[in-house]
């Protein structure tokens, strides 16, 4: 009988003493990563500080890599025990198509809430292109190329390389397989389940450490970042050139944030949405620092099974895949900026392009790696489906890092809540 992770988990503590404090750390590492970069950020990019520049680099980086380093074991890991335990109870065919029947209606209704806000807001009419704006790198993509990549990408040639280059989903398909064969070897498979769980159980613990070093890492990654844009006036300023079309976004994004995937949560498990924020407060502060679900993902897992108690065998399942294709956030965020772009450069876009820009944007927010800013390069696909140029990207570019940090916040916040509707029909979540 495999050696069952979630007995020994009940052994460890389920939650500090103090569950808000980490969170509050995680604001103050993000409000002070602000501060100083808005301050000296001019210094930072102009090497006048060279010192703390520096400085501030290395703790982000070390944030960050540590965060990279855990995830790629712990994908591999937790999809084997998910579709094994899965495979097991006969329940794979089911899970898989009910997680992605939430992920493509809930990417659905993100984009869908994008458009009408677009359209009833018109963020680029009167904009006016700066023709000088180029973008020398971008070129036209068709979406069946991305498609065809896309699917590509599942079977990767090398594992080894996969891993390396972040090929994530290729890595999941081969975890996935090798998980579910696994439970068809009898005893030297269920050998190798438990290696899968020991290491799974090693990744979290080492992950529960690593989450006091976020709000350092967090002030080093945010700081630096400001400072690269040349700190608080340039980004005010862009901000303040952008703002009818970043307002739009955000606003799209606290419409589904706030009511549509919190409404969700309560028809399918009558869990408390506030609550179910509060539990994953850590990973999506942590997402909105990296701008990566993917470097976010230990600390999703982590919250799943140690804060919001998920049935963990289901959300180790759901979520990796969740952070790699489900991204509500960069889905509708990639509508409004198409159109945006479109109306900037005096284009229409008549009803059936906007289906167009429905079905591509869905798309490229599956394809769109979960790193950060792939959203900008996916968004050529959808550009190049409706025919608009797509140097226009070039216009978003001064504010995207800063969009890409509330999008990512909100991807990880859908994957949340997919974890615990799918875990609550699959699983055995404990009541909240
Ligand atoms: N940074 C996003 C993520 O990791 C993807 C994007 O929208 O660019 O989820």
């Amino acid at each position: 009988m495999p050696h069952d992770v979630a007995r020994t988990e009940h052994a460890l503590p389920l939650s500090s003493s103090k569950p808000w404090l980490l969170p509050l750390l995680l604001v103050v590492g993000a409000v002070a990563g602000f501060t100083i970069g808005g301050l000296w950020g001019e210094a930072i990019v102009s090497g006048d500080m060279p010192f703390f520049a520096g400085f501030l680099k290395l703790l982000g980086d070390l944030f960050m890599n540590a965060l990279k380093m855990i995830v790629v074991p712990l994908i591999v890991c937790s999809m084997i025990v998910g579709m094994a335990a899965l495979s097991e109870q006969h329940k794979v065919g089911k899970t898989f198509g009910y997680t992605f029947l939430y992920y493509f209606s809930t990417t659905l209704i993100a984009v869908s809430i994008g458009l009408v806000l677009v359209s009833i807001v018109h963020p680029g009419v009167g904009f006016g292109v700066d023709a000088s704006v180029r973008s020398e790198s971008v070129r036209v993509i068709r979406w069946y190329d991305a498609l065809f990549d896309l699917v590509r990408g599942l079977v990767p040639s090398n594992l080894v390389e996969a891993a390396a280059k972040g090929n994530i989903l290729g890595l999941l398909v081969f975890s996935l397989v090798f998980g579910g064969i696994l439970t068809r070897i009898g005893e030297p498979g269920q050998k190798v389940i438990e290696l899968a769980e020991a290491v799974n159980e090693v990744l979290m613990r080492i992950v529960r450490f690593l989450v006091w070093l976020a709000p350092l890492g967090i002030i080093g990654l945010v700081a630096y970042r400001v400072g690269q844009e040349g700190g608080g006036q340039a980004v005010w300023s862009e901000l303040g050139r952008l703002a009818k079309y970043f307002l739009t976004v955000l606003g799209g994004l606290t419409i589904h944030a706030a009511f549509v995937l919190p409404l969700l949560l309560w028809i399918f498990t009558r869990r408390n949405p506030i609550r179910h924020a509060g539990h994953f407060a850590e990973p999506m502060l942590t997402a909105f620092s990296t701008a990566s679900s993917a470097a976010t993902l230990p600390l999703t897992i982590r919250s799943a099974e140690q804060n919001a108690g998920l049935d963990t065998k289901t959300s180790r399942f759901v979520l990796p895949l969740g952070a790699t294709i489900n991204m509500d956030g960069t889905a509708l965020y990639e509508a409004v900026a198409v159109v945006f772009i479109a109306e900037a450069y005096g284009i229409h876009l008549s009803g059936a392009q906007l289906v167009v820009v429905l079905l591509t944007a869905t798309l490229a927010a599956v394809g769109a790696a979960a790193i950060p800013q792939a959203g900008l390069v996916t968004m050529v696909m959808v550009l190049t489906a409706v025919h608009v140029p797509v140097e226009g990207v070039g216009i978003l570019l001064s504010v995207d890092w800063l969009l890409d940090r509330f999008r990512t916040a909100i991807n990880v916040w859908g994957d949340s809540v997919g974890a615990a509707i799918i875990s609550e029909k699959f699983g055995k979540n404990p009541p909240d």
